[in-house]
């Protein structure tokens, strides 16, 4: 039967399998076909095991037939990023050096899902080991922006965002060290959210930082974020980092939201984040309408401030690659992956290794984090950062106590084109409002608010509550949905 596969969410293809309008079969088959021919141009993918995909979809039609008991989203597909394990795939990190990799587990939110009766449905493109803002990073080839091609579609997360902006599969994961879902997720006009950190186990992520890294959806709508955390959320006893706060209830709570109704409703504006130099004009604005119609839903607007914002980016550039160089050590051509052929002994098989299979950038994050923390250089970089991150945490906490949630832009700047920040510390400072949201571990979502007035690729808003905020944080960025400018965000895939 035909169905427009543009318009389709996880809810509505979920709504679909029930009332016997398609077959999961049918629906995997539908994105199989879009993703062959749009994914030509975009590269959203690196692989895509169609037979096996397949064979979850038959399973769940068949599981569907017998009258077995099904999850509420049962048949339908969702993309991993390949740094988040599945048994018998790809986990490459985008990095040359677990190239050959094939997962012998299951990361536990693969494991919720699967559970649940989704289909895994591909292996999306990062920036290598999930180190960069553009795709560019990737070990193997870039990604672009569905919405133009000249165009990155942001990062880390590049590939599950252009994925789902494109619909060559309704959702996806991806991960979020410093704005890996947030960012790619402004730049295709979709929705990505960032838990808090703790409420989703990294249990089979692949670690970068992990006092920062989650994991989080990305979706064409709110109320599919809130349905993909309600699965996937939750304590796990294999992550001693996750919270045992219950994770459920999020979609039941979006779901009630019909009419944007934000009285009483308090929304903060941190000025130091629209005062920055090197905000973009379209940008500034885009955001500035969505914070008319926030207005206009009855939300009372008020001024915070974050005095330490300054200082996120080089505290970041210091904890995150700290932790990458000792997370990455574990790469060293014997445990896992590739290992050089001329590697003849084990000083050689490490330096030729990874010296071969490591990216410029990966390769830079590990120097740097040895660096500081070496013996010398440990008190005045990494403790320092450590300080800084208190500082950063309580600005936050700070300005919670003024506001229910807060309203920033994603990125200071719209999806660029390719090579245009050729320059490592460029990239890094387009950073700048999505990486203190990991060094605090709140919540964070980016949703699309409109078309930048002179790129035409989209541009999200970024809506941050307290930790734990996320039943808040989905209530308010629906309302916004309901409320914003524009309400459809589908690339002409010309
Ligand atoms: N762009 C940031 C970095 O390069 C964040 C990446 C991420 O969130 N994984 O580190």
């Amino acid at each position: 039967m035909a169905i427009e596969i543009e318009k389709l969410t996880i809810s509505s293809a979920a709504a679909a399998l029930d009332a016997g309008e398609i077959s999961s079969v049918e629906l995997a088959k539908a994105y199989l076909d879009r993703a062959k021919s749009a994914d030509k141009n975009i590269r959203a993918f690196l692989t895509l095991d169609e037979a096996g995909i397949l064979a979850q979809a038959e399973a769940s039609d068949k599981r569907r037939t017998e009258g077995k008991p099904l999850g509420p989203f049962d048949g339908v597909p969702v993309a991993l990023k390949d740094n988040i394990v599945e048994t018998g795939q790809t986990c490459s990190c985008a990095s040359k050096i677990l190239k050959t990799v094939k997962s012998p587990y299951d990361a536990t939110v693969t494991t919720r899902m699967k559970e649940q009766g989704l289909v895994l449905f591909g292996r999306t493109n990062l920036d290598e080991f999930a180190m960069g803002s553009s795709c560019e990073n990737s070990g193997f080839f870039p990604t672009a922006n569905p919405w133009d091609t000249e165009r990155v579609p942001g990062g880390s997360s590049g590939g599950s965002a252009a994925a789902v902006s494109a619909r060559l599969v309704p959702a996806a994961l991806g991960s979020d060290t410093g704005g890996s879902i947030r960012q790619p997720a402004s730049f295709c006009g979709t929705v990505g959210l960032k838990p808090t950190y703790g409420r989703v186990s990294r249990y089979g992520l692949v670690a970068f930082a992990s006092s920062l890294d989650q994991i989080g959806p990305l979706t064409n709508s709110v109320e599919d974020a809130a349905a993909l955390l309600d699965i996937i959320g939750g304590k796990d006893p294999k992550d001693a980092t996750s919270l045992p706060e219950p994770c459920k209830g999020f979609t039941d709570a979006v779901k009630k939201i019909s009419v944007p109704d934000l009285s009483g409703m308090k929304i903060g504006l941190p000025k130091e984040y629209f005062e920055l130099e090197g905000l973009d004009s379209g940008v500034k604005g885009v955001t500035e309408a969505a914070v008319a119609s926030m207005k206009a839903a009855g939300a009372e607007i008020v001024d915070v401030s974050l005095p330490h914002t300054k200082y996120a980016i080089a505290a970041y550039y210091i904890i995150a690659p700290a932790e990458a160089s000792a997370n990455l050590a574990r790469f060293d051509g014997i445990r896992y992956g590739t290992r050089d052929p001329e590697a003849h002994d084990l000083m050689s098989t490490y330096f030729k290794t990874r010296g071969k299979y490591f990216g410029a950038e990966v390769k830079r994050r590990i120097i740097l984090g040895t660096y500081v923390l070496s013996s010398g250089y440990y008190d005045a970089y990494y403790l320092r950062a450590q300080k800084v991150r208190t500082l950063i945490r309580n600005d936050f906490e700070q300005a919670f106590s003024k506001c229910d949630a807060l309203l920033t832009p994603v990125a200071p700047v719209p999806a660029f084109k390719f090579g245009e920040k050729s320059d490592p510390l460029q990239m890094y400072l387009a950073d700048v409002f999505t990486i203190a949201v990991n060094l605090a571990g709140i919540p964070g979502i980016s949703v699309p608010a409109d078309l930048h007035p002179e790129t035409g690729t989209p541009v999200g808003v970024q809506f941050l509550a307290p930790s734990l905020g996320e039943e808040k944080l989905l209530t308010i960025a629906r309302n916004f949905e309901l409320c914003r400018a524009r309400q459809e965000f589908v690339p002409g895939l010309g």
